[in-house]
């Protein structure tokens, strides 16, 4: 039995690992290249493998750098069964649509600029993609291949996330592989905290954080109460990009929550991005996966998502009436300012001193969120150029990602049992760094593979 590491590998993006066996191929995840165009659009377009031999993909969330190339693999061959949890599976059309129409619209530019290529993949490769999916409840044990069984464990990273538990016969012997996928945190707003590992012979775990610490004691919601009320004293809009899955739910519920408790006055709150609201309308369907802080909202006959003030926009003739709305929160996507809605909420709220821009989270470099976080007076927004007036002002957000600390502690327990560990899903400073740290935990046989690094499970 073999792994080959074909994305995610000393980088961040692009989560592919091929386990091969008497079995049959398994592909875990399928993501999507991001960030530096030219070099991902080529990986992207060429996957390193045989799509048409792969026997079986097991899927750990619906995040792009995870499951964004499955419909290109559908386009290249594949026609076998997709297996991952239920809320996933829902996600799922969200992310993949949403990335088909990112795909045409990247096609369209790269036409404009003089290069006639074809997109990633469109629509119809979506929907023969979600055609295949067998979704699977967590906890419940489900073949994928003769000899090959899977099992789901809350990952507590974003809806559907799973610890990916895999049990593989080859030649007569038994063998748990357990994939972490991206390795969420205790006490995220809304989710459930990642479950216990069970023990294993082989570990493939995630690093994104595998030299870092998370700030202690990020309390977005106090943040959040803090900014609200100051920022409201001279009236004004509040405007707060957002992501799409998971951020903007986790603020509409600090909002609720504090509108509630009396801690900030209720002011009418918008949530304007088709995709935000189409998420929240997911996450509203799988009540059973919220945390037991949040199921509370619900068994006393109020809800997280949708309570008395909060509103959905529903059209662009209705995000475009939101001009003339002077005082009210503004929840919209993207959340760095690069794209969406939030755009245009900008160009009417830049120039006046008594609106903010509350930015939530990390902003990467470069973003328009950065750069007028950055204190940049004027900023050009779809073509024109406006003065920055407004303040702008920053809340920590709470990473969906366990640091190396709290990574250490979901897996340490491992290293009893545990023959082989492969670290990915880090760059290679912090790949290298958490390989270190297990290995003086008493893990034998760490590696981190590079792009194309195959090893034969012992
Ligand atoms: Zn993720």
């Amino acid at each position: 039995m073999r792994v080959t590491f074909w994305g995610a590998a000393r980088t961040v993006t692009g989560s592919k690992h091929l386990l091969t066996g008497s079995s049959g191929t398994v592909l875990l995840d399928c993501g999507l290249f991001q960030g530096h165009r030219a070099e991902s659009e080529a990986r992207n377009r060429a996957l390193p493998f045989n799509s048409a031999a792969i026997d079986a993909v097991v899927l750990s969330h619906a995040h792009i750098d995870h499951c964004g190339s499955l419909p290109r693999l559908v386009r290249d061959g594949f026609d076998r069964a997709i297996h991952c949890t239920e809320a996933t599976e829902s996600m799922l059309r969200l992310m993949l649509m949403d990335s088909a129409k990112i795909q045409a619209q990247d096609a369209e530019y790269l036409r404009r600029k003089g290069h006639e290529v074809e997109p990633l993949y469109d629509e119809r490769d979506v929907e023969r993609t979600l055609r295949l999916v067998r979704s699977v409840p967590y906890h419940r044990r489900a073949e994928v291949l003769p000899g090959v069984a899977v099992e789901f464990l809350d990952a507590g990273h974003i809806l559907g996330a799973a610890i990916v538990v895999l049990d593989v016969e080859h030649e007569r012997q038994q063998r748990r592989v357990v994939f972490t996928g991206d390795h969420g945190r205790k006490n995220l707003p809304i989710l459930r905290d990642p479950e216990h590992i069970p023990a294993c012979d082989v570990l493939i775990t995630e690093s994104t954080y595998g030299d870092r610490l998370h700030e202690e004691r990020v309390d977005m919601e106090a943040a959040l109460e803090r900014a609200v009320l100051e920022e409201h004293r001279d009236g004004g809009r509040l405007l707060i990009p957002a992501f799409a899955v998971g951020r903007t739910q986790a603020v509409v519920l600090f909002l609720g929550r504090l509108m509630e408790s009396g801690r900030i006055p209720r002011l009418p709150v918008f949530v304007d991005s088709p995709m935000s609201r189409e998420a929240t309308r997911i996450m509203a369907g799988y009540p059973d996966l919220y945390d037991d802080e949040t199921r509370a909202i619900l068994r006393r006959g109020e809800h997280p998502f949708y309570f008395a003030g909060v509103r959905y926009v529903a059209d662009v003739e209705e995000s475009k009436s939101l001009n003339g709305v002077r005082e009210a929160i503004i929840v919209s996507a993207s959340g760095m300012c690069e794209s969406g809605r939030i755009l245009h909420h900008l160009k009417h709220s830049l120039d006046r001193p008594q609106d903010c821009l509350l930015l939530v989270g990390f902003q990467a470099q470069g973003t328009l969120g950065r750069r007028l976080l950055d204190g940049e007076r004027r900023a050009r927004i779809l073509g024109v150029e406006y003065d920055v007036r407004c303040r702008v002002r920053f809340v920590p957000g709470l990473s969906a990602h366990a640091d190396y600390r709290e990574l250490l502690g979901f897996t340490e327990h491992l290293s009893r049992t545990c023959r082989q560990t492969f670290v990915v899903h880090g760059e290679s400073p912090s790949a290298e760094s958490f390989a270190d740290k297990l290995r003086a935990h008493g893990f034998a046989r760490v590696e981190v593979p590079s792009q194309g690094d195959r090893f034969e499970l012992v």
